[in-house]
C-alpha cells in the first residue's frame, strides 16, 4: 500500500518534493510529542520544530475551529483579532520592537525584510553566513547559500563563516565574526555596493547548530549599523522560547535587531510568519509601500497565534525548554564519554546539535555514520534528522513540551544504536 502511495505521489508531485528516509514514514496522526504511522506505530518526535506545543494541541485546535466557524477574511477590514495578536506578540519583545507585519511563510517574511531594508537604506548589499537558509523566494534564495548549486548567490551578497564552537575557542569566535563582517562590508563598498543588511540566525541552524558564545553577534551588529545597514535576526527556528533562556535568540547576545523575522512554530502548524520591527524602520517604508498579504494575520491565524503565545506563557514552556534541554544535553554529553562517535554536544534549550565524528582526536566528520544513527533511531521509533556543512550533525529540536522521560527515551535509544554500530 505504501509503494502505491509513493508512486501516486511521485506522479503528481514530481521529484522536488523529497521525503525523509529510504523507506518513507507514512503518518496519519499526531498527539503531543508523538506521531503515529498508518500501521499504528508510535514515534517520538524529536525533530519537528513547528508543533512546538505538541501536535494538535487542544487550545490551538479549539482556537482555529472556533474562529473558522465564525469569520475568516483578508486583512483590509477592521478586525480585533489581528490587533489583539500583534499586541500580545510585540509584548514578548524588547520595547523598541513594537510593530508587526504578518505573512504566511518564513520565506515571505525574509523577502519582505530585504525589501524594506533596501528601501530604507538605499543600499542593496547583503551579508549572511556561509550555509545560511533564509528561504525560497527568488530574492531570499540569493542569500540562502545552503541551497547549494540550485541557486546563484546575488552579486550583492557576501558570506561569512558562522562560528564553529567545536573547532574554535569562544575568544576566537568573538573576534572573528565581527572582523569577518567588517571585511565583507569593506568588500561590498570596494565594489560600489552600499550595504543594506546583515541577516543571521540567532542560533545557527543549517550552518551546523551553533549557539555561539553569548554576545558574539554584537561586534557584527555594530559594524553593519556603522555602515548604514540594518540587522535582521532570523528567529524562524530559535524563536518562541525554544532556546530556553530567552523568548528570542537575539536576546542572548544583547543586540538590538532592526527587524526580527519569525515563522514555523508561530501557529503550531497553522501557516503563519511575519516580521517584528522598530517603528522607525517601517515609518519610511509604510506610507508609500504597496504592501498587502491576503492571508497574513487573518482572523484564524491571529486566533491560532494568540493560543500559541498564551500556552507558552501559561504552561511555562520556555522554562521547560531550558530545564529539559539542559537535562538532555547533560545526558548526551555523558554518552560522549562512552561512545567516541559523539564529538560534540551543543545548543541552547531544546535546540541541540550532536556532531558525529570518526575520530574525536582530529574531529573528522562522519556523515555516513550520522545517517546510520538517524536510521537506527527511526527503527527504535524516534525521529530526528541530520544537517550541517558536512551532514554530520544530529539535529534535535523536539516540541517544547518534551519531558525528562522523553529525553531519557532519546538518550537510551541513542546509546542502543551506538552500541550496535
Ligand atoms: N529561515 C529559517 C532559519 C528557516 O529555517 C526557514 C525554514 N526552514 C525559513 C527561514 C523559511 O521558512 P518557510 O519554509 O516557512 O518559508
Amino acid at each position: 500500500a505504501e509503494q502505491a502511495l509513493i508512486a501516486r505521489r511521485e506522479k503528481v508531485l514530481g521529484p522536488a518534493y523529497r521525503l525523509f528516509y529510504e523507506k518513507p514514514l507514512h503518518l496519519v496522526r499526531g498527539e503531543g510529542v508523538f506521531l503515529y504511522d498508518a500501521a499504528g506505530e508510535k514515534y517520538l518526535d524529536a525533530y519537528n520544530n513547528v508543533a512546538s506545543l505538541g501536535h494538535c494541541h487542544p487550545r490551538v485546535v479549539d482556537a482555529i475551529t472556533s474562529q473558522t466557524a465564525v469569520l475568516n477574511t483578508h486583512t483590509r477590514y477592521l478586525h480585533e483579532g489581528i490587533v489583539d495578536y500583534a499586541e500580545t506578540l510585540t509584548a514578548t519583545f524588547p520595547a523598541a520592537l513594537s510593530q508587526a507585519m504578518f505573512t504566511c511563510t518564513g520565506s515571505e517574511a525574509n523577502d519582505l525584510a530585504v525589501r524594506i531594508a533596501r528601501y530604507v537604506t538605499g543600499g542593496t548589499g547583503i551579508i549572511c553566513t556561509d550555509l545560511a537558509y533564509h528561504g525560497l523566494t527568488s530574492a531570499v534564495a540569493e542569500f540562502s547559500p545552503s541551497l547549494g548549486e540550485s541557486v546563484t548567490l546575488g552579486p550583492h551578497v557576501r558570506t561569512v563563516a558562522a562560528p564553529d564552537s567545536y573547532r574554535h575557542s569562544p575568544k576566537e569566535m568573538m573576534e572573528k565574526f565581527g572582523r569577518d563582517v567588517r571585511a565583507a562590508i569593506a568588500d561590498l563598498k570596494r565594489h560600489g555596493i552600499k550595504p543594506a543588511m546583515l541577516i543571521t540566525d540567532t542560533i545557527f541552524s543549517s550552518d551546523g547548530i551553533f549557539a555561539g558564545p553569548k554576545g558574539f553577534l554584537k561586534p557584527a551588529v555594530d559594524a553593519i549599523h556603522e555602515a548604514g545597514g540594518l540587522f535582521i535576526a532570523d528567529e524562524v527556528q530559535p524563536g518562541f522560547g525554544r532556546t530556553g533562556e530567552t523568548m528570542w535568540g537575539f536576546e542572548r547576545h544583547g543586540v538590538a535587531p532592526d527587524m526580527v523575522t519569525i515563522g514555523k512554530p508561530m501557529g503550531n502548524g497553522y501557516p503563519m510568519a511575519g516580521i517584528v520591527l522598530r517603528p522607525e524602520v517601517i515609518a519610511e517604508f509604510g506610507p508609500r509601500a504597496r504592501y498587502f498579504n491576503t492571508f497574513g494575520g487573518n482572523p484564524v491565524a491571529a486566533a491560532a497565534g494568540k493560543a500559541v503565545l498564551d500556552t507558552i506563557r501559561i504552561d511555562g514552556l520556555q522554562q521547560n525548554a531550558l530545564e529539559v534541554g539542559n537535562y538532555l544535553m547533560e545526558g548526551l554529553r555523558a554518552l560522549s564519554g562512552r561512545y567516541h562517535a559523539i564529538g560534540d554536544v551543543r545548543g541552547s534549550g531544546l535546540f541541540i546539535g550532536v556532531e558525529i565524528v570518526a575520530d574525536p582526536a582530529v574531529k573528522s566528520p562522519d556523515a555516513a555514520l550520522t545517517t546510520r544513527i538517524v536510521n537506527g533511531l527511526r527503527e527504535r521509533r524516534i525521529l530526528i534528522s541530520a544537517s550541517g556543512p558536512r551532514a554530520n550533525v544530529l539535529k534535535i529540536r523536539p516540541p517544547l513540551v518534551f519531558s525528562r522521560e522523553n529525553a531519557d527515551m532519546l538518550i537510551d535509544a541513542l546509546a542502543d544504536v551506538l552500541k550496535t554500530l
